[in-house]
This record gives structure tokens, sequence and C-alpha cells, in this order.
């Protein structure tokens, strides 16, 4: 709906947003008169309804739509939970000191990645002014105007960014690693530090080796104190153990999902970069069952069509960020994406972010690397948001396989699986073991529990190697238990093929789980929305869509006067009812431009003006923020008007078609 011919050219400058923000309250530090806490924040009436708005259309687009099984499960979880989830001892990034100044500490792979990108700046500074010294020798002058402009910006950066040339290797080597940061252990961040000299980028101070940080917010349940928990790093370990009820409810038919909006916290080790990355934050997760042997997706076809850039797993590897585009139907059907209920929840993600206002010239969907991934999972994608910190993750994608409902079940002895009666018995081939309980326990006596234990978890594999042996020339077969040997016949285990027939298939469900960082999402959005108008660069528009802006529709006077006030209360009022959230701007020293354009600044996309004609024929005039035009019709046509642009069922353009334009001399 913007008219670029209003836009300003100007670049995007972080600091008035960040202004502006803080000035109409979207969100502030928490505690901030204490003197605030790094990576916490409270939102205020706007940044809160932004955010409940992507709520709102998250649920309608997955949990609605998708007929998913919301649920809302406690935040503070015991610590077995969470060790058997492998969080206690692998939920953990590496963090190193300033050696002369302990208390400084940085998370050593942003380290490396803030010195880095600091030299090749540092390295393009240098070559463009070798370039512009060229320029000057042939004569060129610079206007003051430029000059200042430039002395003006220099002032303004904050990074500390050295002209210095480099190698034209080094910085192929600086470009590589910097493609695939995410992938490196700790001892190839610790080699890297080594290698490059890293230090503290302020003082110069060197900084020691990393080591693992866990980033889970210790507590601990009850008076005793005696049962360690968590404040949980994610929602999903709530929903995998209400697996078996949920199953139950879904009357016991996969494949299905769980959904969860909830808070998450996680003890970064330098929270930064506002509300991207912070210590307590909204998420929003779905957990996917599925039959591990079908992946497909009946609805798969939906999202086939849609073409996406992909940033693949073996591209980082190879040192470049360079994107790829291609259907999901493609990046399925070739491989890229290891399974259609994968690829089919990267579409939903396009589209959820897409719909609530993220520029699609701005989203890639970039695969994690060997190193990055999870054990478990089997793949994984980030949808990245394009914004002036750089590529951000927003929302992670990830095939989980069935790792987490498999070690909750170990743990517990709790069966977590699905039991499907089949039509028609499968019938196959299986090596069994077959003990002979009345030698086996006298033979064994104490060792009879690991020698059984040991024979039920063979592989099909390793039972027909022992099988071998067991039943060659000898008779015997020697195994070994963690390291102690015990000789087995056939007088006390006898192993064969055997035909099993089996009417009930059990097996333990995939999760494919799409995982949504509402904070960072709801960030990149202000900065995909905000722009400025070239006739008042002084102000910034957050362009939000009906469908997010927090307040719908601003209803104001023309003037202060006194009979105004009655229509306006009433259009206010009415706009409410039919849920539309309306906000009065009815203070009389403002100028009615002045108050349009505040309200600019709420994202406010729609406003009602009450003006003299209203009150000699109950008209108003509707004006649309972005391309800053006005209609005239009556009350109650304009508050329907409203009500089905908010809605969606009409446009703008639509009401443009019917409506003739009338004069903005007001603003
Ligand atoms: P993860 O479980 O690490 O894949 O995180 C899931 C999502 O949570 C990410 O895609 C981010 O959007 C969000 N997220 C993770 N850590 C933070 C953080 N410290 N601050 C804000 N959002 C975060």
């Amino acid at each position: 709906m913007t008219n670029p011919e209003l836009k300003s050219s100007a670049p995007f400058d972080r600091a008035t947003l960040e202004a502006l923000l803080t000035k109409r309250f979207f969100y502030a530090p928490s505690f901030e008169i204490y003197g605030g806490v790094a990576g916490l924040y409270d939102f205020g009436p706007t940044g809160n309804a932004l955010l409940q708005n992507l709520i709102q259309y998250w649920r309608q687009h997955f949990v609605i739509e998708e007929n998913m099984l919301e649920v809302d499960c406690s935040i503070m979880t015991p610590g077995d939970v969470l060790k058997t989830s492998g969080h206690v001892d692998k939920f953990t990034d590496y963090m190193c000191r300033d050696t002369l100044d302990p208390k400084t500490v940085f998370r050593a792979d942003h380290l490396i990645e803030a010195v880095l990108e600091a030299r090749l700046k540092g390295d393009e500074l240098a070559r463009s002014q070798a370039l512009n010294s060229k320029v000057e020798a042939l004569n060129v002058d610079e206007s003051d105007a430029d000059k200042k402009k430039k002395k003006k910006n220099k002032a303004k950066s904050k990074t500390k960014v050295e002209a210095k040339r480099l190698d034209d290797s080094v910085v192929a080597e600086y470009k590589n690693i910097l493609a695939q940061i995410d992938n490196f252990d700790c001892d190839a961040l610790a080699e890297i530090i080594k290698k490059y000299e890293i230090t503290n980028p302020e003082t110069g101070n060197p900084v020691s080796t990393p080591a693992p940080f866990n980033l889970m917010f210790e507590s601990s349940i009850g008076p005793s104190g005696q049962l360690k928990s968590y404040l949980r790093p994610e929602t999903a370990q709530g929903q995998f153990l209400n697996f078996p009820r949920l199953l139950e409810f879904n009357n016991n038919k996969l494949p299905f999902a769980s959904a969860m909006v909830g808070r998450a916290f996680r003890n970064e080790i330098s929270p930064r970069s506002g509300l991207l990355r912070v210590r307590e934050f909204t998420m929003a997760e779905v957990e996917h069952y599925v039959d591990p042997e079908k992946k497909d997706h009946p609805r798969f076809n939906e999202v086939a069509g849609i073409e996406l850039p992909f940033l693949s797993s073996s591209v980082q590897a190879s040192g470049s960020t360079e994107v790829t585009h291609s259907t999901i139907g493609h990046a399925v059907s070739s491989g890229l994406v290891a399974n259609q209920t994968l690829g089919y929840f990267i579409g939903r993600i396009y589209m959820y972010l897409t719909a609530v206002g993220i520029d699609p010239k701005r989203l890639r969907f970039r695969q994690h690397m060997a190193n990055e991934m999870a054990h478990y999972a089997c793949d994984c994608w980030d949808a990245e948001i394009q914004t002036s910190y750089g590529w951000i993750e927003c929302v992670g994608c990830a095939d989980r396989s069935a790792y987490d409902l498999t070690v909750h079940s170990k743990r517990t002895k709790q069966d977590l699986c699905v039991s499907e009666n089949l039509l028609e018995p499968r019938v196959y081939e299986k090596w069994v073991h077959e003990i002979n309980m009345k030698k086996f326990g006298p033979h064994f006596k104490k060792d009879a529990k690991v020698v059984t234990e040991f024979l039920e978890q063979r592989t099909e594999c390793e039972l027909e190697d022992i099988a071998k042996e067991l039943n060659g020339p000898s008779g015997k077969a020697v195994i070994n238990v963690d390291g102690r040997e015990f000789e087995l016949d056939t007088s006390l285990v006898q192993i064969n093929k055997a035909t099993i027939k089996e009417h009930v298939r059990k097996y333990t469900p995939n999760v494919i789980e799409p995982s949504f960082g509402l904070g960072r999402i709801l960030y990149s959005l202000l900065e995909h929305s905000y722009y400025v108008r070239k006739e008042d660069e002084q102000r910034g528009v957050l362009g939000f869509c009906p469908l997010v802006a927090p307040f719908k529709c601003l209803v104001l006077p023309l003037s202060g006067q006194a009979d105004f006030a009655g229509p306006l209360l009433e259009i206010a009022r009415n706009l409410r009812k039919l849920g539309v959230p309306a906000r009065v701007d009815d203070s009389a020293s403002a100028s009615i431009g002045r108050r349009y354009a505040r309200n600019d600044e709420l994202g406010t996309p729609f406003a009602i003006t009450v003006d003299f004609q209203t009150l000699e024929d109950n008209s108003v005039t509707l004006r649309e923020r972005d391309s800053t035009k006005q209609i005239r019709a009556t009350r109650d046509e304009i508050i329907d008007l409203v009500k089905q642009l908010v809605e969606g069922s009409t446009s703008w353009e639509n009401v443009l078609e019917k409506y003739p334009l009338v004069n903005s001399e007001s603003e």
C-alpha cells in the first residue's frame, strides 16, 4: 500500500528506530529504575499488543488451521527430566574470559565473528581509501555537505574499525570461518582464537581458552530444596511427557501435533542486540508426531510450489553463503530437505512470516551443519531473517527423529510408543534368543541380569554374529559386556531365526518440530516495517499490516471544538464493540498533521476524522496510513469499511475504486 514516491531513500538508521520504540513504549529494559538487568525486557502497551497479535495469528495459522492440540505445561522442570533430555550435559555455549579482567566474558563464537568482521571491514575501508586517494588525485572535489555527512556517520559508528589491508588469502580464510561459524566445537574455536590472535576488541587483552557454559537457570523445588530443577529452556519437554495422554485424546491416531506458546529461559553469556538475544522470551513450538515410515504429508501439495531461498549445509561447508532458489517440492524430491513433513512445515513457516509482514526478500532457510545439528536430529533448517544485525535465526525447524520419546521412555520405563492394529498381519523373519532359565540363572548367578539385558539390547546384525559362533562347531560364543567376557553355549541360550507374525505394529513416533522465537520475529518485523517519509524525515512510520498492528484505527477530531467529542467517542466505542482496537487522539494542543504523524509511529493503519461536516451530515473521513489518501462517507459506512479492512475481506485499493478521494488539506 505504501506509495514509493512518498518514501524517503535515506538509509535505515537503527538509532532512530530505537528512539521511536522507547518513546512509544514498545519495550524497555525490565527493572530499569533499579539499573536494569541485561537480557530482560518489559513490553509496553504497543509492543505487547503487537506480540499478542503475532501469537493470535500463530494460533490461527498453526493450532486452528492444522487442528493441533494446544497445551500449557509447567515452566519449572525437575532436573531429572532435563538430564534425560540431554540439556544438563549438552545445552551449552562456549565462553571465554579476558585474562586480565576475568569479569569480562565473551561467547567465543560471537567474539570471533565480531573481530573477524571488523577486520574485514577494516580491509574494505583500506581498499576504498586507496581508491579514494586515486580519485582525489584526479581532482574530483567533494562538497562541504558531503564531507560533513561522512564525518558525522563516522562519529556515529560504534564498531571499532581500523583501516588495515589484509592479504587476499587471509580475507578468504576469514570469510570461510564466518560462513561456518555455527559449526565449530570447543576445540575448533580455541584453535581459531589462537591462530588468528583474537583478543578483547575493547582492550586488546588476550582471552582464555573457551569452555562450555550451561545456559539453564538452576533452581530447587520445595522447602528442603532437595529437588533440583531448572526454568525450562524450551517448551518442548512438557509436550513430550504428555504424549500418551495426547495420543489417547487423539483416539490413538497418528499423525497429530501438539503446540504450546509460553516463556522460556536461557542464561545467555552475553545478551545483546535488544530483543534478539535475551534471557527470557516467548516461544511458540509445535511437536508433530509422525510414523517414521510415513513422513509424507497429506497437504504437501499446498506448499510444494512455493519457491524459497535455501542455504544448504554443503554450500556453507564450502565457505559460501550463496542461496539456491528452489520450490519446496523440488527441495524435497532432490533430497535437500529430508522429507515432505519437514518441507510442509518450512512452507507453513514461510507463509506465517510473510503474512505478518516479514519482507520475503530478507528471509532465507539455512540448513544446520553437521556439528551444529543436535546429535539426534536428522535434518534441521532455520528460517533466518535479515536485519541491521545481520541474518538472525528466528524459527528452527528440525526432524528430531524418535530421540525424545525414546530417552524419556527408557528413563521412566513408561510406554511412549504407538500400537497400530494391522489389517493384514505382518510376517517377517527375525533373530531371536531363547534363554534356558533353569541353567542360565545358576550358571551366571548375579551376572544373569546384565547378560540378559545385553542380549535383549542387541541389534539384528549383532544377534546374527553371535548366532554364527554359537551355532558353529564349538557350540560356544564369547560376548563382551562392559569390558567383561562371558561364555555362552547352546545349553544356556539358543539364537535362531524365527518367523514372526505380528498383528500389532509397535513403534516410537518421530517428531518434526517448528520452534518460533516470537521476540526475534517481532524485532525483525519492526525493522522491516519501519520507514520515513520524504516530506518528514524526522518522524518514522511503522507500516504494519492490519493483521498485527497494535491499534487498528485512530479516531480523532479535526480540532478541539467541544461538539466533536460526542461523535468521536461513539465511533471509538462502536469500533471496539466490533472487536477493532481503536485509539482516540483528542489532544487539542497538536495540529491534526502532527497527530496523524505520531500515530503513524504506532503503525496504526487507518484514521477516522470527525470534522465540521460531520456535524452537518454525519459523514467522516477515513485516512490510510501508507498512501495518506482519504475518502469520505457516513459514519456507519466507514466503521463497516474499517472492520472489513481489518479482517482482510476488502483492501484499500478496492475502497478507492468505490469512493472518491477527498482533499487531505487537514494534513
Ligand atoms: P533453539 O531451541 O535454540 O533452536 O531456539 C528456538 C528459537 O528460539 C530460535 O529460533 C530463536 O527464535 C529463539 N531464541 C533462542 N534463543 C533466544 C534468545 N536468547 N533470545 C531470543 N530468542 C531466542
